[in-house]
């Protein structure tokens, strides 16, 4: 699946750049071997905006997507996703689709994907592209801060923009036994938060370093 446009060339800076995230995770310790799997079938750089900017897709950075947003970091990707601890058929809702890489992520480890996105711009493009690659998720413009109510309830929630707080509706919509990943934090960085909903309901939080994201802000963009 999702082999569009890609090459031996691609395949082969995929390769390196998921060495350098393998150790990465392996330094927080938590590597999962299917993330790094699914990781190398997709090729980052067809979820890039121009062609002229496919150079910098194998590179362990973010990258400009259009509407003032970014593709996360290969390592954030991997962080949130290892993090999640997805297993097949999880129902994941996802905030901020952007480029749609993340959710190719999730659903070729063979997750069902819910996913919000607050510009529109964006939201029409993943929409188009998604498909194109044989992903199928559910996409939705709106607001991430409400998540989606009637869906709920979700195994995964992940946030991929930095959250002001802990947004209380999308720990309302998690299962009991449900992750969620959220980083937290209004500055420049945010902290990962790993929240393990206990089945009383009550909040299990561990932290798992500093990342930098664009913000997550209220309502659609306009
Ligand atoms: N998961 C994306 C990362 C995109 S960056 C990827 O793989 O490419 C984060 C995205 O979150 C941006 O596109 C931004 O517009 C979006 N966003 C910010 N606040 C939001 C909100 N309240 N609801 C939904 N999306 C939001």
């Amino acid at each position: 699946m999702a082999l569009r446009g890609d090459s031996l060339k691609y395949r082969g800076a995929r390769k390196k750049l998921l060495e350098t995230v393998r150790k990465n995770l392996d330094e927080l310790g938590i590597t999962d071997e299917g993330v790094l799997e699914a990781m190398m079938k997709i090729p980052r750089h067809v979820f890039f905006d121009s062609t002229f900017d496919f150079k910098f897709a194998y590179n362990d950075t973010a990258f400009k997507i259009g509407a003032g947003q970014t593709i996360s970091q290969p390592t954030t990707v991997a962080v949130q996703t290892a993090l999640l601890q997805i297993k097949k058929r999880d129902k994941v809702l996802e905030i901020g689709t952007g480029s749609g890489y993340q959710a190719a992520v999730l659903m070729e480890m063979g997750a069902k994907v819910y996913s919000i996105e607050r510009q529109k711009l964006l939201y029409d493009r993943a929409q188009k592209n998604l498909p194109d690659l044989g992903y199928r998720p559910r996409l939705f413009y709106g607001d991430g801060f409400k998540g989606l109510p009637s869906f709920a309830p979700f195994d995964k929630v992940i946030v991929t923009c930095g959250a002001p707080f802990i947004p209380e509706a999308l720990i309302e919509q998690l299962k009991p036994g449900g992750i969620a990943v959220i980083p937290v934090g209004e500055g420049a960085t945010q902290v990962m938060h790993r929240l393990l909903k206990k089945e009383n309901g009550e909040l299990h939080k561990q932290e798992y370093g500093d990342f930098s994201f664009v913000p997550m802000l209220k309502d659609r963009a306009k």
